[in-house]
């Protein structure tokens, strides 16, 4: 085993062990077993494979040990700090993870009689009416499978709605250029043209331009507010009359709903259609690519002809009739299934703990914590710079959930650039930043703390932040070879995206090749 150990971090694919007789051995069934088994019809012979797979043998420990040390390469919140910006990594609470993988939730079928699963219909309706009175809307569905998903669930339902209300030719989604990308991409893949509105020096969507787009073909307008610059929008009211002026529906993106949680409400501001992630605002883990959740809700607007706009709702409802609950699933009005059953349920009971958890308070206090520490770090970490830092727009005002910083006077200067800073980080030990997003700040920086962190670490990366810096100005070179500490080193990322040079299976196919595995069939 130890050959395939070339480095400290270098752990072989489970598949690269050598086959050496039977890792484990399954004794037989007993008699009495094999007896009642042979009371059933067993699957006939040709199911049964000829010969033995070519698979590792390994023995339980030497299992055991592969995943540990492919579980020690990984980093995440339980090991540190991971300020991405508009990813919302905080926490994960164990007492959500208790509940939501009690043999009791895990153990339900998605096909189960309503009345056999009335506990957990109950606790999705009151996860519904939560998020209902969190985002001030009127009818919520749990169905989407992400965010991406709600957004497209939100868009599907204002096409519905023009096409109920028989409005011809509208066809614009109005989205401001600091958007996250998955907003332009749901937009058109519901059939939508995207009309991109810039954002101003002060952080808010250009006036002008806005009302220069919003016009008869207006279907829509799609944003997050606060903004992936962490900027509320002052004209959310004035933006709101203009949209619903032309008959347009507007689109709230409430993926990091942190900054305004317990303290201002989508519904208030204006918005008809709202999704929210509760992989990230409500703490169940999120990283490596699901399961998550993205209920979608809406305000009771009338559409047409008696339906109004929770007709549109995706999926599943569950509404209660007295003391019993009930999955009521999508009539005719309805944009339908967007994927099989209600939602990835486990999430839904993680984040209905941690909101009961704490409380209607408590996300409040979340909430504010988060913007304390975010604008405890833009602000120190601005007034030690030696500027090679800067926050663009709005430089005076006060940030929410997140803060993009810019490094692009560091880049004039030195030639160290976003990426190589966030490298430079890693080997502290500390998480890199989101970087290069929003597109519309260079050499972007964008740290989002959460409520979890502590100021200690928050003062560790202003500290490694202004290292950095100083030695950008003495040593670059230093910080180009960056990170040396960690189990990779710097990833040549053009050759690494390239379709054509990527083989993310080359083992797999050296496997294949030396005849290790068979044939791809
Ligand atoms: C994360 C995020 C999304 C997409 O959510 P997924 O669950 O990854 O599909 C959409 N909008 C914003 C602002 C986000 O931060």
């Amino acid at each position: 085993m130890a050959e395939y150990r070339q480095a400290a971090w270098e752990e072989p694919l489970i598949l690269e062990y050598r086959a050496r007789g039977p890792g484990y051995v399954v004794s037989g069934p007993d008699e009495d077993i094999a007896r009642r088994v042979g009371e059933y019809r067993l699957p006939r012979s040709r199911a049964y494979r000829e010969s033995a797979p070519r698979i590792p043998a390994l023995s339980e420990p030497e299992l055991i040990r592969h995943y540990t040390r492919l579980s020690q390469m990984s980093y995440g919140v339980d090991s540190g700090p991971v300020p991405l910006g508009s990813c919302t990594m905080k926490y994960n609470p164990r007492i959500a993870l208790r509940y939501s993988y009690d043999q009791r939730v895990r153990a339900l079928h998605p096909l189960q009689d309503d009345e056999t699963v009335q506990g957990l219909l109950e606790v999705m309706h009151e996860l519904q009416e939560w998020l209902k009175n969190i985002l001030g809307m009127d009818a919520c569905s749990l169905h989407p499978a992400a965010g991406a998903h709600g957004e497209l669930a939100g868009v599907l339902m204002i096409r519905k709605y023009h096409e109920l209300r028989g409005s011809t030719g509208k066809d614009e989604i109005i989205v401001p250029d600091s958007a996250h990308g998955t907003n332009p991409a749901s937009a058109a893949m519901a059939g939508f043209r995207v009309i991109e509105v810039p954002t101003g020096s002060d952080g808010n969507i250009d006036w002008d331009s806005f009302k220069a787009a919003v016009g008869e073909r207006t279907a829509g307008l799609m944003i997050t507010n606060p903004s992936t610059l962490g900027l509320f929008e002052e004209r959310i009211l004035d933006i709101a009359r203009e949209i619903h002026g032309v008959d347009g529906l507007l689109y709230y993106d409430g993926a990091n709903l942190n900054g305004i949680l317990g303290h201002a409400r989508p519904g208030d501001m204006g918005f008809d259609i709202a999704h929210v992630n509760l992989h990230k605002t409500f703490s169940s883990p999120h990283g490596g690519g699901g399961p998550g959740a993205g209920p979608v809700c809406v305000r009771d607007r009338p559409v047409s002809g008696g339906a109004r706009l929770p007709d549109l709702l995706p999926g599943p409802v569950v509404v209660r009739e007295g003391r019993r609950y009930k999955l009521k699933w999508p009539g005719e009005k309805s944009v339908g299934l967007l994927r099989a059953f209600q939602a990835n349920t486990l999430v839904l009971v993680w984040a209905y703990v941690y909101m009961l958890s704490l409380g209607a308070r408590g996300l409040r206090l979340a909430g504010e914590v988060s913007v304390l520490n975010t604008n405890y770090f833009a602000r120190k970490l601005l007034s030690l710079s030696k500027g090679g830092y800067s926050m663009p727009y709005g430089e005076s005002r006060p940030r929410k959930h997140e803060v993009v910083i810019s490094c692009e006077r560091l880049r004039e200067e030195t030639g160290i650039t976003a990426e190589d800073v966030a490298k430079a980080l890693l080997d502290s030990g500390l998480h890199a930043p989101t970087i290069y997003f929003p597109l519309i700040v260079r050499e972007a920086l964008m740290f989002e703390f959460t409520e979890s962190e502590p100021k200690e670490v928050i003062d560790a990366y202003i500290e490694r932040l202004l290292e950095i810096e100083e030695t950008a100005r003495r040593d670059p070179e230093k910080l180009r070879k960056a990170p040396t500490r960690t189990s990779r080193s710097r990833i040549d990322t053009v050759t690494a995206n390239h379709p054509r040079t990527v083989t993310p299976t080359w083992r797999v196919e050296r496997l294949r090749k030396e005849g290790v595995l068979g044939p791809l069939r």
